[in-house]
């Protein structure tokens, strides 16, 4: 579902149109739609729900509360990937039985305050780890539940930057060393085996990297079982891509995902875990900005809005491409470069792209930015966090305001000797 249409040329949003929360909160601020995240949700609780299955959201999608509580009230559990998060997925309600922690480098810290809370799972990426996670238990008198995350060795073929199931990439074990790592484990007091995990890359828009890494981690359980290590979890991270390209209707394609599981993993008597981030909250977000100037260079026109890489880095950072929507409708196409205020070549969120005509003062919307979006943001240049407005039906709400300029700089302090 698309939550984004015009409607008598104005873009909106579920009830309410974007020019109208404009007028009540400065841009730039992200924009979600709650309505989206529900359907997103219930798309893959529908198509799994045949088998015994744990959706646990990836928080660092978007970890705002009201997002998580958005999805803990339909049921989700949460994949967390440091104290921080797991502290963010406890305070918006997710019960601590339905939390796995991931993350290539937990550190002691971190492990015992997640031991303390009783979490479903510690997905565990190296040896050292696993004994590290082993003594901290025994000494609190604990067990940990693990899986271990597996390297597959499957090419992802999504951008290198975001693909982690290469024997190359520094996550995971490598599945030819899965068997006596398990062995080893299954001997430690404070820990007890569990699960299987396996998380390969994000943004996969190719089904058939799944296949092959679900279909050796199957094979990988099976062996598992029969030499006496029972599985009782298989958790197959995320990474299921969204058509960022793709005009009007969107299609997640999480129905076909889940067809894939199902038909890998029927039978198996395991608990599945999926841990979707991007799929669950990308196309609800809408980052909504103003043309600060129009700029005629040499060859090209910029239209230079009040947004910029520190706000939402995926164009600079993937070369993402997302899709530019004027927020009142325009006749007139022209062709731009969008670029930011920041003093960095890289501060660009399209070249070359043709759209409504645009002058100074009008709104945009850069869209498909609900995940990896806010998450990613810093206060580069001291520019301000931006602020965050969730919208359902006619309703909407600030769930982050944007900060100010003294809580920013008084978080630096002088020496004594200045
Ligand atoms: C990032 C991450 C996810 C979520 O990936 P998406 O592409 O957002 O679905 C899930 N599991 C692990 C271990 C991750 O690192």
């Amino acid at each position: 579902m698309n939550p984004y249409n015009y409607k008598n040329n104005q873009l909106s949003v579920e009830g309410l149109s974007i020019k109208q929360i404009a007028e009540v909160i400065e841009t730039p601020f992200y924009c979600y739609s709650q309505s989206a995240i529900q359907n997103a949700y219930q798309e893959y609780d529908v198509n799994i729900k045949q088998l015994d299955s744990l959706i646990c959201y990836a928080v660092k999608a978007n970890s705002n509360q009201a997002i998580i509580k958005t999805l803990a009230d339909l049921g989700a559990g949460a994949d967390v990937v440091s104290e921080g998060e797991l502290r963010r997925a406890l305070m918006a309600g997710v019960p601590a039985n339905k939390i796995v922690y991931s993350g290539v480098a937990k550190t002691a810290h971190e492990i015992k305050f997640a031991l303390e809370q009783d979490i479903f799972q510690f997905n565990v990426e190296s040896e050292n780890e696993l004994m590290l996670l082993n003594e901290i238990a025994c000494h609190l008198d604990k067990k940990a539940a693990i899986a271990f995350r597996i390297n597959p060795d499957v090419d992802a073929k999504t951008h290198a930057k975001i693909s982690t199931g290469k024997s190359e990439n520094k996550f995971g074990i490598p599945i030819s060393k899965a068997r006596d790592i398990y062995q080893k484990a299954a001997k430690l007091e404070g820990i007890v085996v569990q699960g299987v995990d396996v998380h390969i890359g994000s943004q996969l828009t190719d089904l058939v990297p799944f296949k092959l890494a679900f279909s050796r981690i199957k094979k990988l359980v099976t062996d598992l079982n029969q030499s006496g290590i029972p599985i009782s979890a298989i958790d197959l991270g995320g990474g299921l891509g969204v058509n960022y390209e793709q005009k009007g209707e969107i299609s997640h394609g999480i129905e076909a995902y889940c067809q894939i599981v199902k038909e890998i993993f029927t039978g198996m008597d395991c608990q599945i875990i999926l841990e979707p981030g991007r799929s669950l909250v990308a196309d609800s977000g809408l980052l909504v900005s103003k043309v600060i100037y129009t700029k005629q260079g040499e060859d090209r026109l910029f239209l230079i809005i009040d947004s910029a890489m520190n706000d939402f880095i995926r164009p600079s950072m993937y070369d993402a491409f997302h899709h530019i929507l004027p927020i009142s409708k325009k006749d007139t196409q022209v062709t731009y470069d969008i670029v930011g205020p920041v003093c960095e070549t890289g501060d660009t969120f399209a070249k070359n792209r043709t759209m409504g005509k645009m002058s100074e003062g009008d709104l945009l919307g850069i869209a498909s930015a609900g995940a990896y979006g806010s998450t990613m943001s810093s206060t580069y240049n001291t520019r301000l966090l931006i602020p965050e407005v969730l919208v359902k039906d006619q309703d909407m709400c600030i769930i982050k305001k944007r900060t100010d300029y003294e809580v920013l700089i008084n978080q630096d302090q002088l020496a004594p000797w200045q």
